[in-house]
């Protein structure tokens, strides 16, 4: 039998279920077409994202040649046709990746293209801890609750024996591609080693300080998994398994830490059951609501010009790095679906070019509940105040200074509303309307909007 092995972003070596599937079938396999199908990213805004994205590509590709292996490097569109040219029978494929940077690239769209070549599809567990259709409530629907779903399904957590394949034991299976990557993209994005090194750190130490760094904004004291698990750098059972046994030195701190990891999980089962949430409002009440479509509101968001300093920051953060704090995604989400009254799907697309760890499920999942659209989401008249937030959560403006540097010099108490502190900003020399942007809104105005809009429906 010849087969195809599509590694959709499973960039790993160790605990990678494509390879165990060879390894179990290595019998019946004659041949085995190692495929990457490579994203594009042709977008505005998308350049970071690609540059890290390949990175981690080469390092995969490295990795693999170390055991001889070299594998195919296609464009997503030429699978179905490249898998019938080479008599492939079966392509097996890891069904549950969410991270995919088009949507053309997950499995709904990429079993059809296999089935109009006849090529039998199977599909392996690589990214997700769950199996959608085994999380079903008594009365066989998905949870919508975030708490009811966690409850139902943490005691399911287990540890897992690692696979025990030899790579270099099957590599003489694999059909040489002699491909290689047009450029070279050496020092981008992160290898596997990498990840592993950086996950084994923050688990024997950071993780202890969990609960109080998630909040810390000036520096990235998070874990930076997201990352780690969009691109399937190590498997999420050997993350449980790993947190499972660490479990007793800090009960509290870890279970905070699954309980993230969770949501996670909880996300993809919604967005597997409910692929048209994507585009729109999970809860169909909302369908109709009439957003501002205001190009100028929604870029000066994007530029990180709208004069409240700390969404100001968190855009540029992301602007600038490809990553932006758990925090700062509620704070400028909310930002822009409440105090602008912009469609989510825009602020949504934004992200889905800039962020390095973008996943579509938690991705659409945390802009609708921003934009109380969502599932289990924020009630919409518990709209976040950015001026409150700014003091609660940066108090000394460390995190503003860091990513609006012409701010550096001023008093941390103006920052968190400086539209209030005009002649005391003067006097340290910072001009509003010039030096640093007027406010784009009125919180209070778009507050009593926003009210009034929801009440209404
Ligand atoms: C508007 C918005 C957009 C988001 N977009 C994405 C996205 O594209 N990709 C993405 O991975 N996460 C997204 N998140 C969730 C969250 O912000 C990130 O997972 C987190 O900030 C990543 O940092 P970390 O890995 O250091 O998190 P840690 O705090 O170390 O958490 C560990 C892991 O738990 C999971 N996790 C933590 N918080 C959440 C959450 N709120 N929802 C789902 N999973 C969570 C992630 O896998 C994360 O890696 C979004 C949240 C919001 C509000």
């Amino acid at each position: 039998m010849t087969i195809g092995v599509i590694l959709n972003r499973v960039f790993r070596i160790h605990n990678n279920p494509l390879f165990e599937y060879i390894n179990q079938n290595k019998e019946d396999i004659e041949k085995c077409y190692l495929i990457i199908p490579q994203e594009i990213f042709d977008e505005d805004g998308t350049e970071m994202k690609a540059n890290y994205y390949y990175g981690v590509l080469q390092s995969f590709l490295e990795a693999l040649h170390q055991y001889d292996i070299e594998p195919f490097l296609l464009d997503y569109r030429e699978l179905g046709e490249f898998c019938s040219d080479k008599g492939i029978d079966e392509v097996v494929i890891a069904g549950d990746i969410m991270s995919y940077h088009h949507e053309s690239y997950d499995i709904r769209h990429l079993k059809k293209a296999f089935n109009k070549y006849n090529i039998t599809v199977t599909t392996v567990r690589a990214n997700h801890y769950f199996k959608p259709s085994i999380t079903m409530n008594k009365q066989g629907e998905p949870y919508k609750v975030f708490t009811s779903f966690y409850k139902a399904h943490r005691s399911k957590l287990r540890q897992h024996e690692s696979y025990n394949y030899e790579l270099g034991d099957l590599s003489h299976l694999c059909v040489k591609s002699q491909q290689t990557l047009k450029q070279d993209y050496s020092n981008k994005g992160l290898s596997e080693s990498q990840a592993i090194n950086n996950w084994n750190n923050y688990i024997e130490q950071d993780i202890q300080n969990y609960e109080t760094n998630r909040e810390y904004l000036p520096e990235v004291l998070t874990s930076q998994l997201s990352i780690v698990l969009a691109y399937g750098l190590i498997d999420i059972k050997q993350i449980v398994t790993q947190l499972l046994e660490a479990y007793e030195e800090d009960e509290h701190n870890i279970e905070q830490f699954i309980r993230e990891l969770m949501f996670r999980e909880f996300y993809y089962v919604l967005m597997t059951l409910y692929p048209h949430t994507a585009h729109e409002a999970f809860n169909e009440k909302y369908r109709d609501i009439q957003w501002s479509y205001n190009k100028n509101n929604f870029k000066r968001w994007c530029e990180g010009q709208t004069g409240f300093p700390i969404v100001d920051a968190a855009m540029s953060e992301l602007n600038q790095t490809g990553f932006m704090h758990n925090r700062m995604r509620m704070v400028v989400s909310q930002f822009l679906t409440k105090d602008l009254f912009i469609e989510w799907t825009w602020g949504e697309d934004y992200f889905r070019r800039r962020l390095i760890d973008f996943d579509s499920a938690s991705n659409v999942h945390g802009w609708q509940w921003s934009a109380s659209t969502g599932t289990d989401a924020a009630p919409y008249f518990r709209m976040f105040n950015p001026s409150r937030q700014s003091e609660r959560f940066d108090k000394d403006a460390l995190y503003i200074k860091t990513y609006i540097p012409q701010l550096n010099d001023v008093t941390a108490k103006y920052l968190h509303e400086p539209f209030k502190h005009e002649e005391a900003l003067e006097q340290e020399e910072i001009k509003l309307g010039q030096d640093y942007p007027k406010p784009l809104v009125d919180h209070k105005e778009a507050r009593a909007h926003v009210m009034s809009v929801f009440k209404q429906i």
